[in-house]
């Protein structure tokens, strides 16, 4: 496919506001391409080069960008960056400039995706001396051989902002509808994805070998899976009843989520966000290599600060300062991590991922016989609410979150929040015991004090995963430092769109929408229920229309926003929902 036609797909996409429709688009763009060139225009729409495992990063700036645009139509940096100042889009900006460029077009042949995705591959390849001067002239000469369409994409995507407004799920369905001409497969496509957390993979396979294919996937070592997470409830009666009368009990470490995977003395160390984090954590993988009894495997486990002399887990602001690009093995030996292992997934050419949590435990367990710095996760089976309060207490008492409960006869389910993890952590009297992740969806204009920020507030949602859409919950007002409201300000200016986003289901209007594509961490007194919400909005007994909301909400967190999720792994509608009803329990207990 030429990459003209792939852009024009991508304008039509920009015009849609529509989820239904942009899965048409999507599977019509599907049905359209090769099977050699579906997993790169997967990559090119995600705006990823690769899967996040991979680690390869496009290493373009804006800055690089404009000077690409001026070498490629003639005009100078100082014009380019002018134009960029009053469009906010630097695509749209490169569109305007190839229109009106100076220099005759380049090359009349048409390039077809996978040539510009090569071609994206080198650029980001490229290192060294005069490499950013070298990035340049590849972009440009790109450029210089585009349409002002095709500029406008050649521009944003390796800056990784496309602005298509997809996510992950849109893409499954419309490969569904490519073809089975409905959504049927989708939930094939999403166990695949689920277990290789390559979605290009999972399209080139869908492509060219059929759903056949699909069905047959299986764990591969270095292909990361997408992690189990863990539902909540507030009470050791409630998740007894939930497991059926018994189930284990696990102690919540506060640490790094780190999937391990191992063949022979290859060791790769995976985030929660499934990137690549090995060179981060040189003790842990080593101590792979050493204490893992097995030639291959897939483990999961938290890693932590611990302290030698006293035997204690440390704190969580400790742990983080192992998160560094530099002195890493100084700090290694300062702040020496252990890892509590609590699942295994694969070993020796097995996948476990579909056998009970015992087995999984009992393997993991055989593994890691004799070992020191990777150790089991501590651990009791109990049918009595008495004694996992009990283990809640001391876990707590030890410094540590709390605990999750383990399902005995579960699988381990990749990609989803399922009962058969269940968390319960400390809580604090008066306030929701979690903190909620939810994702900006627009923005309000600084007023008063606050002109100068040139920011007021924000518009959060939580994600909806039946619909696929983010539904709003809360407008946050205060507790801004006046860095955060810079910081927002800046950031959320460069993703504002003209009016709301195709997945976007709001009936407050915020001064400005923005694509869902950044997570803030809130805490809320509570949640209420709200007409001006669309987060879970249903008729109520007295036949008024009401969402849910949150009261006196506030951002927390170590960071203003938090890079480490994506706006799909943020708290869902569901979530809010069932913190909802346990609210409702703990009152009425209360009483
Ligand atoms: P989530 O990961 O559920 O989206 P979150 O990032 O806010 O939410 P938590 O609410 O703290 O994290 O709880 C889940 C996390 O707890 C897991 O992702 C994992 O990193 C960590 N964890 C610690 N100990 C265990 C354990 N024994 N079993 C499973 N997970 C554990």
């Amino acid at each position: 496919m030429q990459f003209i036609k792939l852009a024009e797909y991508y304008d039509a996409l920009e015009g849609v506001s529509s989820r239904l429709k942009m899965i048409d688009i999507m599977s019509d763009l599907f049905k359209e391409s090769e099977p050699s060139e579906i997993d790169h225009i997967v990559y090119i729409t995600q705006g990823v080069l690769a899967p996040p495992f991979e680690g390869r990063e496009f290493g373009v700036a804006e800055k690089m960008a404009q000077e690409a645009i001026a070498l490629a139509t003639g005009y100078t940096k100082e014009n380019v960056e002018l134009d960029f100042r009053k469009s906010g889009d630097l695509g749209k900006t490169a569109e305007s400039f190839v229109s009106k460029s100076k220099l005759k077009r380049m090359n009349s042949s048409k390039p077809d995706v996978s040539e510009v995705y090569n071609s994206m591959i080198k650029i980001s390849s490229i290192s060294g001396k005069g490499s950013k001067e070298q990035k340049i002239k590849t972009l440009a000469n790109l450029v210089a051989s585009s349409s002002p369409v095709e500029a406008r994409y050649l521009i944003r995507y390796p800056l990784g902002q496309l602005r298509l407004g997809l996510g992950d799920a849109t893409m499954l369905e419309a490969l569904s509808v490519m073809e089975n001409g409905d959504r049927t497969l989708k939930e094939e496509l999403e166990k695949a994805y689920n277990i290789c957390s390559d979605l290009g993979l999972v399209a080139k396979e869908m492509k060219s070998k059929g759903i056949k294919a699909i069905k047959e996937f299986s764990v591969t070592v270095f292909k990361p899976i997408r992690p189990a997470l863990a539902e909540r409830l507030p009470t050791a009666e409630e998740i007894l009843e939930k497991m059926d009368g018994e189930c284990a009990v696990e102690q919540k470490y506060d640490g790094f989520r780190c999937q391990i995977h191992k063949k022979g003395k290859h060791i790769e160390i995976y985030s929660r966000r499934l990137e690549r984090t090995t060179d981060m954590f040189p003790d842990i993988a080593s101590a792979a290599l050493k204490e893992v009894h097995a030639y291959e495997a897939i483990f999961e486990g938290e890693a932590l600060a611990y302290n030698d002399s006293t035997g204690e887990f440390m704190p969580f602001q400790e742990t983080i300062q192992r998160k560094r690009k530099h002195g890493i093995s100084e700090k290694a030996i300062d702040l020496p991590l252990k890892l509590m292992a609590f699942d295994l997934m694969f070993e020796n050419g097995k996948s476990y991922i579909n056998e009970p949590y015992e087995k999984r435990r009992a393997k993991l367990e055989q593994l890691l016989e004799g070992s020191d710095t990777i150790k089991p996760s501590k651990r009791i089976i109990t049918k009595s609410a008495k004694e996992l309060d009990d283990f809640f207490s001391t876990s707590v008492t030890d410094g540590l979150e709390g605990i999750v409960a383990k399902d005995l006869k579960a699988p381990y389910v990749a990609g989803a929040r399922k009962f058969s993890w269940i968390k319960l952590k400390r809580s604090y009297q008066g306030e929701l015991s979690d903190t909620l992740d939810l994702v900006i969806v627009g923005y309000y204009r600084g007023r008063g004090s606050r002109t100068e920020f040139g920011f007021g507030g924000l518009l959060c949602a939580v994600y909806n995963e039946t619909r696929d859409m983010f539904e709003t919950v809360s407008k946050i007002g205060t507790g801004f430092t006046e860095e955060q409201m810079q910081e927002l300000s800046k950031t959320l200016g460069s993703i504002e769109q003209k009016s709301k986003p195709a997945r976007v289901d709001s009936i407050t209007e915020p001064d400005f929408w923005v694509y869902p594509k950044y997570v803030v961490t809130v805490k809320a007194d509570e949640i209420t229920r709200s007409p001006m919400h669309t987060c879970g909005i249903a008729i109520q007994k007295d036949g008024t229309k009401s969402g849910y909301s949150l009261r006196f909400p506030r951002l927390v967190g170590e960071t203003t926003i938090r890079r480490d999720k994506s706006p799909e792994e943020a708290t869902t509608t569901k979530e809010i929902e069932e913190l909802f009803s346990q609210q409702k329990k703990v009152r009425v207990s209360d009483k």
